[in-house]
């Protein structure tokens, strides 16, 4: 018979059928350590009583209405979100890339309101912003483009980390808007920035009056040791977004706002029929309140450094090793060549991990891990990087 699914994913042939924190179940009942979490969604772990019974009793009263109406858990996950991040507003969509794609319009409006006709956002080389049209041309990878030109207008793009370049444009173009990185690349490798690199982009930002966009869909929600990424520079953004981790599984993404960019649209200029549901906002509240009531974000940060220094300790004088780097539990390993084998070498050893840019080994596991749990996605990370 021919696969009815079409072929946008290389699969591992292995499906799970249930979940207990950091852990899954196959089909035959073989227990794998998760340090990958669905690639950063399910942070509070799989199959967790507490989203799980909001689930239920929400599903139970009411799926869904519209934004026609009010929305009291839309209300409620917004004050929550908005007391955290520092930000004025939101809009509630379904994914990253619809998150992205209420920012690049939000960016573009803003600069029509200023007379700019062709509103330009620069973003950076490697970037990931999503598979959109919009979002997908906003990211920085040939292999995204590839084959869906023609692509969208009003992007330029400059290296990642290199502040002098945002400036070159500044000075020679009048038709910026915005500028829209991620604190943290993830698909590039776990590429972390200079410290002062959202600082500085903060102020370019403010002297050429551009809004400065963070796309924290995978470093938000806790992973990366804050709430938000950006709360470890001392700036605020003007727009942020964010999904994978707020659902902890259910989708959910939502682009933040703040000052002027706040008070861009108007009713008519965006939507979605599913965004903000009473049970995506349940859902979405719950984590929220999970991840402040838990100190999720200090056990991020703790179990992050420790991983580190575990990896330093045991892989440091490796010299198939380049680099170990990241921030919470945004951890990389990049290695001196293609690793992609490891992905099914470490399934083997009952461990699921990512290997990402070819030869950087991306560690996102559940943010609720123990600290053997952590060790032991060490141990085996390790082996297998010391027999490659
Ligand atoms: C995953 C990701 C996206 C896209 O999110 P989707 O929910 O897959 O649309 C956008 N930006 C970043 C940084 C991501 O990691």
């Amino acid at each position: 018979m021919k696969d009815p699914l079409m072929q946008t994913y290389g699969r591992q042939d292995i499906a799970f059928v249930r979940g207990e924190g950091a852990w899954l179940v196959d089909e035959q009942g073989n227990r794998y350590l998760d340090a990958l979490s669905g690639l950063g969604v399910v942070a509070l772990g799989h199959a967790n009583p507490v989203v799980a019974k909001t689930l239920t009793d929400q599903s139970t009263h009411l799926l869904h209405t519209s934004n026609l109406y009010r929305i009291p858990a839309q209300e409620k996950l917004a004050a929550a979100l908005a007391e955290i991040s520092g930000m004025d507003n939101m809009f509630f969509g379904n994914s990253g890339a619809e998150a992205n794609e209420c920012a690049i319009k939000i960016a573009r409006l803003f600069g029509k309101h200023r007379g700019v006709e062709e509103p330009t956002i620069i973003v950076t080389e490697a970037s990931f912003h999503g598979r959109t049209l919009a979002t997908l041309t906003a990211t920085g990878s040939r292999k995204v483009h590839a084959g869906f030109e023609p692509l969208v207008n009003g992007f330029v793009r400059v290296p990642f980390d290199d502040v002098e370049a945002v400036r070159q444009i500044a000075a020679h173009s009048n038709n910026i808007v915005a500028v829209m990185v991620e604190p943290i690349q993830g698909e590039a490798g776990i590429r972390v920035p200079d410290d002062n690199y959202l600082k500085d982009l903060r102020a370019i930002c403010d002297d050429h009056n551009w809004l400065l966009i963070l796309d924290e869909v995978q470093s938000g929600n806790a992973r990366t040791g804050t709430y938000f990424c950006y709360q470890q520079s001392g700036i605020l953004p003007d727009l942020v977004t964010t999904a994978k981790g707020l659902g902890n599984g259910f989708p959910i993404g939502v682009c933040l706002a703040r000052g002027e960019a706040a008070e861009i649209f108007k009713p008519g200029n965006h939507g979605s029929t599913f965004g903000g549901n009473p049970l995506a906002c349940s859902v979405g509240l719950t984590v929220v309140n999970e991840i402040k009531n838990n100190n999720i974000a200090d056990r991020a940060r703790e179990l992050g450094d420790r991983m580190q220094e575990n990896f330093r300790k045991r892989l440091g004088g490796l010299n198939n090793v380049k680099d170990i780097r990241g921030k919470g539990l945004m951890l990389g390993i990049e290695l001196d060549k293609n690793c992609t084998e490891l992905v099914g070498k470490a399934l083997a050893r009952g461990l699921l991990i990512n290997v990402t840019s070819e030869n950087v080994i991306r560690l996102l596991p559940p943010l609720i891990i123990t600290d053997e749990e952590a060790d032991q996605i060490c141990n085996i990370v390790c082996s297998l990087i010391e027999e490659a």
